[in-house]
């Protein structure tokens, strides 16, 4: 027998908790693990923007013939307008190219096969801590993955300083994995000026910057959020860029994101992109059209695309004010440690501070479901639970 030498793999960190979390019973249940947006009835619910969309689609669409490998090219255009500005210099110059993919796991696992068949790289920089996800992603598909220092747990802030001396004894041609905006897990990211520094850096030691970009919109806005892109994309000749729409679009389960290639000219960006496609036939041939379809459909009409704006806002700032109540909560619960840096961070998630053995307890005793890094997804958090959740931090 071949199949009975297999050996049990390890239950995804983030995922797995899910799966404990659908088992459990009881009925408060919080799940505060997995970054999945909730509204205030603790429902993810499609966005009216994307059921509009569906509903144009079905009356429109005309065939399910494959798409070709980078998928719908409407969809490209849009995800580079998105990325770089409408009137980015980069796209008219057409030194990017972009390619649909399932998902931004899918995105970075393309990069990941591209990176390794047609460049020196094989080696990969990730902060410490990062997605628990990146470090899966990039070993399976065979580079070796270091980190730079980027959290410092005690001022709950992060060592730009730190950072940047470990990016400084990189190799050339070594990549480095930059969180667009909404840093996950910790919620902290770089300012302007240093983005700048990261840029200067790149560019100075010949490193390959690998945006991932799954939550543009959910930190400041949707332009604001790619500042930190394009300051970088404004320095270096060439990167690589994974962009997710599973949370601003709401299109988890779509599997829609893209990969975009930025190369010093058109030509250079055009060949390069031939073996992008090229990864991309080896892995699953071309793309599921339905995701692209839905956020080209939104991104090219005025009034869908006003509505989508409308509800990423939406979804923003019901985050930011859960942040605030959140922090304010814990405090009237006469909890003493100072949590007052939650507010300050971006995005779904904040990094608690709470260690293994609180997390631990929380979902023991309470059936509060957090990853073990202590990150909560603030994004699961309503008015109604917030009173249970703090109940319960206060007594572990
Ligand atoms: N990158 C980061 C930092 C994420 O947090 C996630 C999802 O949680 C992804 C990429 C992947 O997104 P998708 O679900 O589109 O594959």
């Amino acid at each position: 027998m071949i199949f009975t030498q297999v050996s049990q793999a390890p239950a995804d960190p983030i995922l797995g908790l899910t799966d404990a979390f659908k088992a459990d019973e009881r009925p408060h249940k919080v799940n505060l693990g997995v970054g999945i947006y909730k509204n205030e009835a603790g429902q993810t619910p499609v966005l009216n923007s994307v059921k509009k969309a569906e509903a144009i689609l079905l009356e429109t669409e005309q065939t399910k013939n494959y798409l070709g490998i980078e998928g719908v090219l409407a969809y490209n255009q849009v995800v580079q307008s998105l990325l770089f500005g409408k009137d980015s210099q980069i796209i008219t110059d057409k030194r990017a190219a972009t390619a649909q993919a399932p998902g931004g796991t899918g995105a970075l696992r393309v990069a990941a096969e591209f990176l390794l068949s047609n460049t020196v790289s094989r080696t990969i920089w990730v902060s410490n801590p990062t997605w628990a996800n990146h470090q899966n992603i990039f070993e399976t598909a065979g580079l070796t993955v270091k980190q730079y220092a980027y959290y410092v747990p005690e001022t709950h802030d992060m060592d730009f300083d730190a950072m940047v001396e470990d990016l400084s004894n990189a190799t050339a041609g070594d990549v480095v994995l930059l969180h667009g905006c909404c840093h996950n897990p910790t919620g902290i990211d770089l300012n302007i000026e240093q983005w700048k520094i990261i840029g200067q850096l790149c560019l100075e030691k010949s490193l390959l910057p690998l945006f991932d970009f799954a939550y543009q919109g959910f930190g400041v806005g949707i332009e604001e959020d790619a500042q930190g892109l394009r300051a970088v994309a404004a320095i270096v000749p060439e990167l690589l860029v994974a962009n997710s729409f599973s949370k601003n679009f709401g299109l988890y389960n779509e599997r829609i994101g893209a990969v975009t290639l930025v190369a010093e000219d058109a030509e250079t960006a055009l060949r390069s992109f031939s073996q992008i496609k090229k990864t991309i036939r080896a892995n699953y041939s071309n793309p599921p059209a339905h995701g692209g379809l839905i956020v080209s459909t939104i991104l090219s009409n005025d009034e869908l695309r006003a509505e989508w704006e409308l509800e990423l806002a939406e979804m923003r700032l019901r985050i930011a004010k859960m942040r605030t109540l959140f922090v304010d909560s814990l405090k009237a619960e006469g909890v003493e440690q100072d949590f007052s840096f939650i507010s300050r961070q971006n995005g779904m998630f904040s990094f608690s501070g709470l260690n293994k053995q609180q997390v631990a307890r929380l979902k023991d005793e309470f059936a509060i479901y957090i990853v073990g890094s202590g990150r909560i997804s603030v994004a699961g958090l309503t008015q109604q639970n917030i009173p249970i959740v703090c109940k319960a931090i206060a007594q572990v």
